[in-house]
């Protein structure tokens, strides 16, 4: 892995989406709610790392993913590739921003054209960014389903005749056709049981490797964001909390909220995923951002200075950052009791 070279930064991005605009509201004039899904997020992702992206429901997490791709302008903020702004690119850079940055949806069964065969979708994506002559696209789609270990005979067939996680396969292989840098996987296997799961995310984990990729791993799940990722963004309402290398986070969490997500992660089983909750309390409105930390309701360590004052991501030693006024006189949140904060 090459750390020393950032192939994508993400700049005090902000992202806002019109809310509910109540009849009140109308009447009086003011414009609708602002929901605010990111809110002055930065990172990094350095070339050939996989960088988890984790949290609840709502976090923010999706959001950033498609501003990665451009299916979302950010606000406010830039997010730049190998140093160019990807909103201000000209016509043929941003043709090949998108096929260098590839996105693997969540749900296979929407993101594949039922009335096209595996040979036709994935031999679209070699036409259309002409990665091969099209006397070669046959051997080339050949060498695609080995690489994601399909047979050969799936080429004429559509895809529902393809189990979901076989599906997901297709989809990696038609990102992969475009020989791709990057990668976004969003809730790349959360529709999938848990034993698919773990081939897919193997798979993944293997295709990294071997070609190189630099994944952007966004998952809720934070077992399978261990298993696969160098570092990971931990996200709370539209913010990122805690980023750190990956063993780290789960060995010593440098966010009392990061320590929440850990312990709940054990009970993180399919059957009781949506039962789930890493912290007690209500999660604020994204209406309705506190002006402190994120965290503030449903923290048991929360004192004033946190609900007056938004602690900023800071370096905590160790490639651990936090957002977090408990930890950033180097406390350690693995050291903190945390009874009580789970529901
Ligand atoms: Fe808890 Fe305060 Fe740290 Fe926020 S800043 S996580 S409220 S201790």
């Amino acid at each position: 892995m090459n750390t020393a070279v950032p192939i994508i930064s993400v700049d005090g991005v902000t992202k806002r989406f019109a809310g509910p605009h109540s009849l009140m509201r109308r009447l009086s004039g003011k414009p609708p709610l602002a929901v605010h899904a990111l809110n002055n997020v930065s990172l990094e992702v350095y070339r050939g790392e996989t960088l988890g992206i984790v949290g609840e429901s709502g976090c923010g997490k999706s959001t950033l993913a498609r501003c990665l791709v451009r299916l979302l302008d950010p606000d406010e903020g830039a997010i730049r590739f190998e140093g160019k702004d990807i909103s201000h690119l000209k016509a043929g850079e941003r043709r090949g921003f998108n096929r260098r940055v590839q996105m693997i949806f969540q749900d296979p069964y929407s993101s594949l054209n039922p009335r096209m065969t595996v040979k036709q979708i994935i031999g679209e994506a070699l036409s259309v960014h002409k990665m091969r002559p099209s006397a070669d696209i046959p051997a080339r789609i050949a060498e695609l389903l080995e690489l994601v270990r399909l047979s050969q005979d799936s080429a004429g067939r559509y895809p529902h005749e393809f189990s979901g996680g076989q599906r997901q396969r297709i989809g990696i292989a038609r990102a992969l056709a475009v020989e791709p840098d990057a990668i976004v996987a969003d809730e790349l296997v959360s529709a999938l049981d848990v034993s698919v799961q773990a081939q897919v995310v193997n798979l993944l984990l293997q295709l990294q490797e071997k070609l190189h990729l630099t994944v952007i791993f966004v998952a809720h799940d934070l077992r399978l964001v261990r298993h696969i990722s160098h570092r990971v963004a931990v996200m709370y309402l539209g913010q990122v909390v805690e980023l750190s290398p990956a063993e780290a986070l789960f060995t010593a969490p440098r966010h009392p909220y990061s320590k929440a997500l850990l312990d709940a992660a054990p009970e993180l089983d399919p059957s009781r995923r949506s039962k789930v909750v890493a912290a007690r309390g209500e999660l604020p409105s994204p209406l309705n951002v506190p002006p402190g930390c994120p965290f503030a309701s449903r923290c048991p360590y929360v004192f004033e200075r946190c609900r007056v004052e938004r602690p900023m991501l800071t370096p905590r030693g160790a490639g651990q950052s936090a957002a977090c006024h408990l930890t950033e006189f180097g406390a350690d949140s693995a050291a903190i009791p945390m009874e009580g904060i789970h529901s």
